[in-house]
């Protein structure tokens, strides 16, 4: 086999003189797959190549320039090239691996000098026909899910905005509409398909490779490429809700009303919401998304969350998860710089106005920079007590999600942003553990790069994750091969 790469890189050699020594090894890797998967690898200046790096959602991965991008159209092809990178990791083959492409940080999903494999191809909706499962392919976008769905009165726990992709959605966990009943997107995944890396194709869940199949529900991109997802499915016809805004003064009632939703007791299972405190264009908004998967129409649930009197943008209405997804979607901003950070909490009704202060108090820092929409958001995690890898224990009454979300126009503000974000989130932890109500778990699709999301899991989880990367994965191919996203050894 060594020969055979070395034959390779001599063809790659010859081809092209002029590339550097440390991109040869990727180049070669290019050739190669080019051989043995007719049509599959796209390079720089062809339509593909320009195509799917304008599909990330962030500008820094839009950015990042890989040697190729190799875009398989089936298991046996992701198979190949699995195999094919495995030979060339010895010699320096880098590769990243990407889905829908909504991770935000910096070579999360693609790879400056290395090969990318992009799924995009894998986007099958698949409705078993009793319509109790739904396969779904990693490339596909929610969007595309709930174009099949909706017409059939059937939902699953997925994303929230269109265009966010099935594959690290549900890798890294999932937060959906659907979460206060069932759990995390991830708990109601059946079944995984998986390329390991011995480019084997296998099957996991509760029956087959139990362990592997726990290890991909948070463990993301260390075990393998997911090739299809075989979802649970739940009746649902129409959901009431949608985003609204209210006044600034407004806030002190509002976040009152966020804190009274998350201590309910009873908790409505029904009820999903999130609320998010924004600075843009130099004006602070507060907003509130509220959604009842019911179709119940101002549901009591969520009275002081949309008290009309302070309300300047409402959208609340009957709908289908697509024409909620699209909402969302609609509101976001493609192709500009992202920083994303999280941190988690645990309820305690005083924390909110503390939470919502320190975000004012940070605006100032950042008020002058080109472009910006500085945002927090906290929303309830789901319903904790299914097994899954995120090392969240079952016994916590009510968890909070805090996500910071910033955009903004030009890279040369990265590391003021950076570092503003890096304090805003320290001040909110510093509240959290002076309150006590700190937790060390970090939701990893809210994460950035720099945060140590699988340490967060908890000792025992992080444990069972490296000694399952070591039993599939013996020679570390997604470890060192594949080191874009969180890694489990670090
Ligand atoms: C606008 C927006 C809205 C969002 N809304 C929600 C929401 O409602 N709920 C929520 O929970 N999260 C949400 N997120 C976060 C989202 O879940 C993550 O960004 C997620 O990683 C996106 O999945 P993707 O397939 O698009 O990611 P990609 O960027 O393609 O991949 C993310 C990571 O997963 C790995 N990966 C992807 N596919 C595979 C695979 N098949 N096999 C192995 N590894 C793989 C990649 O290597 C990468 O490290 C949102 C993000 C954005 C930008």
């Amino acid at each position: 086999m060594f020969f055979h790469i070395a034959s390779v890189l001599f063809l790659a050699l010859a081809l092209k003189v002029a590339w550097p020594l440390p991109s040869l090894t990727q180049h070669a890797a290019c050739v190669l797959l080019s051989v043995q998967l007719p049509g599959a690898v796209h390079y720089p200046g062809s339509t593909k190549f320009s195509d799917s790096l304008a599909s990330y959602f962030t500008k820094q991965e839009q950015e990042t320039q890989p040697t190729c991008i190799v875009e398989p159209n089936s298991p046996s092809q992701v198979s190949r090239f699995v195999h094919t990178m495995s030979q060339f990791v010895m010699v320096g083959g880098r590769f990243a691996v990407r889905s829908g492409g909504h991770a935000t940080f910096s070579a999360a999903a693609n790879i400056q000098n290395g090969l990318v494999l992009s799924l995009s191809l894998l986007d099958q909706v698949q409705v078993q026909d009793d319509r109790s499962v739904v396969s779904l392919g990693p490339g596909a976008r929610w969007g595309d899910v709930w174009q099949v769905l909706d017409p059939l009165g059937i939902t699953v726990a997925g994303g929230r905005d269109a265009g966010v992709g099935v594959g690290g959605y549900l890798l890294g966990g999932g937060l959906s509409y659907l979460g206060p009943t069932v759990g995390w997107g991830c708990d109601t995944v059946l079944e995984f398909e998986v390329v390991l890396a011995n480019g084997e194709v296998v099957t996991a869940s509760e029956n087959s490779h139990p362990d592997l199949f726990l290890a991909l529900k948070g463990g993301t991109n260390n075990f393998g490429i997911v090739t299809k997802f075989t979802m649970q499915t739940y009746p649902l016809k129409s959901l009431w809700g949608g985003f609204i805004v209210h006044r600034p003064d407004a806030a002190p009632k509002q976040v009152e009303a966020l804190s009274d939703f998350m201590g309910a007791e009873p908790y409505d299972p029904h009820a999903a919401m999130f609320q998010s405190y924004a600075f843009m264009s130099g004006n602070k908004f507060i907003s509130n998304s509220v959604t009842y998967t019911k179709p119940v129409t101002n549901p009591k649930v969520f009275k002081d969350l949309v008290d009309p009197t302070t309300v300047i943008h409402d959208a609340l209405r009957m709908g289908n998860m697509g024409s909620f997804a699209n909402e969302t979607s609609q509101m976001q901003s493609y192709n500009t710089q992202q920083t994303w950070f999280t941190t988690t909490f645990a309820h305690t009704p005083s924390i909110y106005s503390t939470v919502h202060s320190i975000w004012e108090d940070s605006i100032p820092g950042i008020a002058n920079i080109p472009g910006i929409n500085w945002c927090l958001t906290v929303q309830p995690a789901p319903a904790l007590g299914h097994k899954n890898s995120l090392g969240l224990d079952s016994k916590e009454k009510r968890l909070a999600i805090i996500i910071v979300t910033v955009n903004y126009n030009n890279s040369a503000d990265i590391s003021t942003v950076r570092a503003a974000v890096e304090q805003l989130i320290a001040s909110v932890e510093a509240a959290t553990k002076a309150a006590g109500v700190y937790r060390p778990y970090k939701y990893l699709n809210y994460a950035d790069g720099s945060q140590d999301v699988i340490s967060g899991y908890g000792p025992a989880s992080k444990a069972n994750l490296q000694a399952t990367s070591k039993k599939y994965d013996p020679h570390g191919l997604f470890q060192r091969g594949l080191p874009g996203g969180f890694k489990v050894f670090t």
